[in-house]
């Protein structure tokens, strides 16, 4: 059986793992379009959040099974097609995940200093499609739109001190930019009420803690308990997020020279400014049956930027048939056609947490285990001699394991490394590096 899985994000890697158990003789290639694994835990995770990093380890593990090979630096849909994937595969797994943001879908939201979360994220964490952002900071509040972890990330992102982030693998010319903005007050809008809040509730604590920044509350807005219909968990999760916010009321702001403001009942309607944002304009809300409804109520909040941290969407790939409305691959319990399977977020869109994926993975293993075996299908070798007639170089797992290993020296001081945010530049340092290890 040769199976080649797109993608080496949590999916991807969950994919594999599986699959070595429910097929122990297939050959499995993961293949990805960075020259790096491990996708959003290595450009979506929060560089302040090493410790939900450490996954990669087991991924790792997981890499370097004899059955196993990666391929970074191989776009489907550029270096190969999705069609020639399949002919040369016996199934074909796309974990792609959902890396498009969500349009905020308002007027002037083309304006300079309107970015979505995946390019933000991106940003500071390095992602060699974001590199070039160069987000304007220059005035002192940003916006940032949805109530979310990512929303959440990006607030606390920007107001940390250069000391707090020490510890962690931001991006230099990120640290740099935040450090030198002019940013102290973060406005985080949610079009619901605080018990509607989709952070997480170790995300929200966090924000009460920070050494030079106050989370600001409107206890007007805070209800008395959490109501509607939800599971006991989702209930226990936000009864915990009201009562830190409740706490976050009674905190003194102990001169802390930044804020973050939870403003709650305030959808976003409109970006002013000339050519660049000047302002949010928001419309006050009320929840009714769970939606938000406008009131009519506006205003406007001075700000240089507006991030919509409002979800993410999955990108078409030809072959794959796509649901424009949910962003995700039309599928049937994760299958997509004979031998086509979708893991992760492509598969069941932006939610959950890194575990999450793991069922997927699972599903997707034992659909390709219960497939009637075919012969003849050539697999990697046919990949290998395709890349090559077409001049494209691959990136393998050894060779990723040096770039890790440079940037992990090039880390300065506390900092766990100093990520290498090109893709030239890593197939650069390969180049330099090759020599010697040979
Ligand atoms: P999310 O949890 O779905 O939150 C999206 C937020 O955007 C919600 O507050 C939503 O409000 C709001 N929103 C959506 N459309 C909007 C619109 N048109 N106007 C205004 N607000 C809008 O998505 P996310 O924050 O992108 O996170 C994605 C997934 O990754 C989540 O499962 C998250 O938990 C996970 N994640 C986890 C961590 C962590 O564990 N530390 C970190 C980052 C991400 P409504 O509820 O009203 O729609």
């Amino acid at each position: 059986m040769k199976v080649a899985i797109v993608g080496a994000g949590p999916s991807g890697f969950y994919t594999a793992d599986a699959l070595t158990k429910d097929v122990p003789d297939a050959q499995i290639d993961i293949i990805e379009r960075l020259p790096t694994p491990y996708g959003l835990i290595r450009g979506g995770v929060a560089p302040d959040h090493q410790t939900t990093k450490r996954v990669t380890r087991n991924f790792e593990r997981t890499a370097l099974k004899p059955q196993i090979r990666f391929y970074g630096n191989v776009e489907i849909g550029r270096d190969l097609s999705l069609a020639e994937l399949r002919e040369i595969y016996d199934a074909v797994v796309l974990a792609i995940g959902a890396p498009l943001d969500r349009s905020l879908g308002i007027p002037g939201a083309d304006k300079e200093g309107v970015y979505g979360a995946a390019a933000f994220v991106g940003w500071y964490n390095g992602h060699p499609d974001f590199r070039q952002l160069m987000p304007r900071l220059d005035g002192s509040g940003v916006a940032v739109v949805g109530v979310g972890n990512v929303a959440v990330d990006i607030a606390r992102v920007l107001v940390k001190t250069p000391a707090e982030m020490a510890t962690t693998d931001l991006v230099h010319y990120a640290a740099d930019a935040i450090a030198a903005s002019a940013v102290t007050v973060v406005h985080m809008f949610g079009r619901r009420g605080p018990s509607e809040a989709e952070f997480t509730n170790v995300e929200l604590r966090e924000m009460g803690r920070l050494e030079d920044c106050h989370p600001v509350v409107d206890p007007q807005q805070l209800p008395e308990s959490v109501t509607g219909e939800m599971s006991d968990r989702d209930r226990r999760v936000r009864e915990r997020n009201l009562q830190t916010l409740r706490e976050f009321v009674e905190l003194a702001p102990a001169n802390k020279r930044k804020r973050v403001h939870f403003a709650f009942y305030a959808r976003p309607v409109e970006i002013l400014g000339g050519d660049r944002v000047e302002a949010l304009r928001v419309e006050r809300t009320e929840v009714v049956d769970g939606r938000a409804t406008g009131t009519g109520e506006l205003r406007d909040v001075p700000c240089c930027a507006v991030i919509g941290a409002i979800g993410y969407r999955g990108e078409p790939l030809e072959g794959m048939p796509f649901d424009q409305r949910h962003g995700i691959a039309v599928s049937e319990d994760g299958r997509i056609d004979e031998g086509l399977f979708a893991a992760g977020w492509i598969r069941r869109g932006p939610t959950g947490v890194i575990g999450t994926n793991k069922p997927d993975g699972h599903a997707a293993s034992e659909q390709i285990a219960a497939l009637q075996p075919t012969v003849g299908k050539p697999g990697r070798s046919k990949l290998e001699q395709r890349l090559r007639e077409r001049g494209r170089r691959w990136v393998s797992f050894a060779d990723w394991q040096l770039i890790d290993r440079l940037e992990v020296e090039r880390g300065k001081g506390e900092a766990p490394r100093c990520k290498f945010v090109t893709i030239d530049e890593m197939l650069g340092a390969l180049d330099q590096e090759m020599p010697k290890a040979s």
